[in-house]
């Protein structure tokens, strides 16, 4: 099986990462410094004990979504794995992928999935 070309898909998720981060750089400045390097999953850990930054968070709970998805679709492309359907397995439709690069499902799935 070849592979396409997804290194747009890699770059469109990378700079969208970036984007948000750079955002939500106030609540952690230290995450600029570190190179791109991220680590959520301490953040949402800190943000627990700290007030400010959890309101923070959640005024960026659909950013904070969005990064998820793009750190998911990013393992995906790794596996090869990245523009198929997770609910039904079909490939995704380029078109929708290049809308959105993070999606995990096709539009007909989501269709389903939000009705
Ligand atoms: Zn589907």
């Amino acid at each position: 099986m070849t592979q396409p070309d997804q290194t747009p898909y890699r770059d469109a998720l990378l700079r969208k990462r970036s984007e948000i981060l750079a955002a939500g750089g106030a609540a952690k400045p230290l995450a600029a410094s570190t190179e791109m390097n991220t680590r959520q999953g301490d953040l949402a850990d800190q943000a627990s004990g700290n007030n400010e930054v959890h309101i923070a968070l959640k005024l960026k709970q659909t950013d904070a979504k969005i990064l998820q998805a793009i750190e998911e679709a990013l393992i995906r492309l790794d596996k090869g794995t990245y523009g198929i359907c997770r609910d039904c397995g079909e490939p995704i439709a380029p078109a929708r992928l290049n809308a959105i690069p993070w999606t995990r499902v096709c539009i007909t799935c989501k269709e389903k999935q939000s009705s």
